[in-house]
């Protein structure tokens, strides 16, 4: 839920209402016990160095402070108490990363604490504790209502602010049970700390907090290689999949997904750098791959082109550092970006770049994993592309460039089965010979027929345009594809071809010629049509009956005409 203006401005009434009143009517009601300023000063920095390390437990990190406010309040009282929960509110809302702006969770958040060490005082004070007691029982006990107290006061704030904002919280949920068992584990040691202190000073908290720190950091190092060792096991995976995609689509497709969810990024771009601009290739948001409608911009703009520029990976924790740079896309309310280089054989050839609406969302080992990922990227598609070339070079002829029989027989099947399901409604082929060009290649040579084989070619495909598929069928026969032509459609686009090719002066060299003169030379189209449904619903037989209305309805009735297939 976004946090209007409007709610901030009541918290803060409230915050100002509540807080420095309250912290005012305490003092005047319970009178602070003598306190050593040293004692009181290894405490605070003790306090402050456990709310520097907490701990991270299944990837939430978990402050363990209360083993030192527990004790502060035993010894010091409520005073000294919510000052010091007040200073943990500050240092643990400035260093934990959510969405929410700090300008409502310092109050928020100071204000839940403050109750709730109220509440505790006055629960631990009306039940009959005393401050400063190192009777166990009384300290066990009293000790424990001022810890409760506290932590169902917490709880129950969360609770309602939650309700009250139409969250439809539990209770008891995982994330109180949690703070429970946390609260439960403290309680011994903060119990320890005061007594410890009491008896021996300050080095009573060396002895005790020594251990805990060291904890921690073993703990947070153990953490964070752990995490790495994950998302690196996740980056191979990535790579080998990413390495099974045969199209440069379905890699660019596959790449934006998987590293957004690795990196859990609200936002992911892929960039590409050529010819000096930027152009988007994949945009990722919110969990959908959107069309691409941004237009390039210089190689040097933006963010994308201080990676490019500088070939250096960068990290930005919060918009405030990067507004100013950017010019092309960017959702406003991304905060922090982590961008790559995606670099081939050392050249860059784009930037992966990659948003999130929270800040520090990125971190200096993920920057390693993305650069890993952008090479497997770079080489998939490069394999994508060899793959799609091999694939288009395999389906054309080498002379004319037209499709070749492989292809026109898989297109051929294809169109005929949408014919069948009635997807299409009907499909015309259209078969050509040249005729007696047995005779060019023995006056003009070879290559002179080869050179008319082209140049016919390229007018074929100029008749067919967008209408149809053209392929070489054999040496001098070609075949066009007309989806949704009729037998009538297609007989005239066949006349008209007829037509033009009659008409057309082919230039050639005559090679069989010393002087090797350019010469124009004529030639013929002996055609054949045929129509599915009509004549057939078979592929094989559609050629057949228009290679049958070629050779007795064209050739033997006398070459250079159109002839429709009659059963
Ligand atoms: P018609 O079809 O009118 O009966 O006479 P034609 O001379 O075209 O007949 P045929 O089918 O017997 O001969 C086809 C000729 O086409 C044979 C060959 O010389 C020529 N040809 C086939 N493929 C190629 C090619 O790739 N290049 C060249 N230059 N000629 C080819
Ligand atoms: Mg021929
Ligand atoms: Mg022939």
């Amino acid at each position: 839920m976004p946090v209007t203006n409007k709610k901030k401005i009541v918290l803060w009434s409230l915050w100002l209402l509540v807080v420095p009143v309250g912290l005012f009517l305490i003092q005047e009601a319970f009178s602070a016990p003598e306190a050593n300023k040293w004692n009181l000063l290894a405490y605070a920095l003790f306090f402050i160095i456990t709310c520097l390390m907490p701990m991270k437990i299944n990837g939430a990190s978990a402050y363990l402070v209360q083993w030192a406010t527990i004790a502060v309040f035993l010894k010091y009282g409520i005073l000294a108490e919510i000052v010091f929960s007040q200073l943990m509110v500050l240092i643990v809302t400035l260093r934990s990363r959510t969405s929410e702006p700090l300008s409502f969770r310092i109050p928020f958040n100071s204000l839940m604490f403050f109750t709730a060490s109220v509440l505790a005082g006055l629960a631990f004070f009306a039940a009959g504790g005393n401050i400063g007691s190192l009777d166990l029982v009384h300290i066990t006990l009293y000790g424990f209502i001022f810890q409760f107290t506290s932590f169902f006061a917490n709880q129950l704030i969360l609770y309602f602010y939650d309700k009250f904002t139409g969250a439809n919280p539990k209770f008891l949920s995982i994330d109180m049970i949690w703070d429970l068992s946390i609260t439960l584990l403290v309680f011994p040691y903060a119990l320890a700390i005061y007594i410890a202190e009491s008896y021996i000073g300050i080095p009573a908290l060396l002895f005790l907090g020594i251990p805990f720190f060291i904890m921690s950091a073993i703990m947070k190092m153990y953490n964070s290689s752990e995490k790495i060792n994950v998302d690196l096991k996740k980056a191979a995976e990535i790579g080998h999949q990413l390495a099974g995609r045969l199209s440069t689509d379905e890699v660019l497709d596959q790449f934006v997904f998987q590293v957004a969810d690795l990196f859990k990024a609200d936002y992911a771009y892929v960039v590409d750098y050529r010819d000096n601009q930027l152009q988007m290739l994949r945009m990722f948001e919110n969990g959908e791959l959107l069309t691409n409608s941004v237009p390039p911009i210089r190689y040097n703009k933006g963010i994308g082109g201080k990676v490019v520029t500088t070939n250096m990976p960068v990290i930005y924790d919060r918009k405030s550092v990067w507004k100013d740079m950017v010019t092309g896309h960017l959702p406003i309310d991304s905060e922090s970006i982590m961008a790559t280089p995606i670099a081939r054989n050392n050249k860059t050839e784009g930037v992966l770049l990659l948003g999130s609406r929270h800040k520090y969302a990125f971190n200096r080992h993920q920057l390693q994993i993305m650069d890993i990922l952008s090479t497997y990227f770079a080489v998939s598609l490069e394999k994508a592309g060899y793959v799609q070339r091999a694939i288009a070079i395999s389906e054309r002829c080498g002379l004319t460039k037209l499709y070749n029989y492989r292809y026109l027989d898989a297109k051929l099947e294809k169109s005929m089965e949408k014919v069948n399901t009635g997807e299409l409604d009907t499909l015309s082929l259209v078969m050509m010979d040249i005729d007696r060009f047995k005779g060019i290649n023995d006056q003009y040579g070879h290559q002179s027929g080869n050179d008319i084989l082209i140049q016919l070619a390229r007018i074929i495909e100029e008749e067919v345009g967008q209408e149809g598929t053209v392929a070489r069928y054999g040496g001098e026969e070609f075949v066009v594809l007309l989806p949704n032509y009729g037998k009538d459609l297609a007989l005239l686009f066949a006349e008209t071809l007829r037509k033009r090719i009659e008409s057309h002066a082919f230039q050639i060299i005559n090679d069989l010629d010393h002087e090797r003169s350019m010469l124009d030379v004529h030639i013929t189209l002996s055609i054949g049509v045929s129509t599915a449904p009509d004549d057939s619903d078979d592929g094989m037989a559609l050629i057949r009956n228009a290679d049958r209305a070629l050779y007795i309805g064209a050739k033997q009735a006398g070459r250079n005409k159109v002839a429709a297939y009659a059963k």
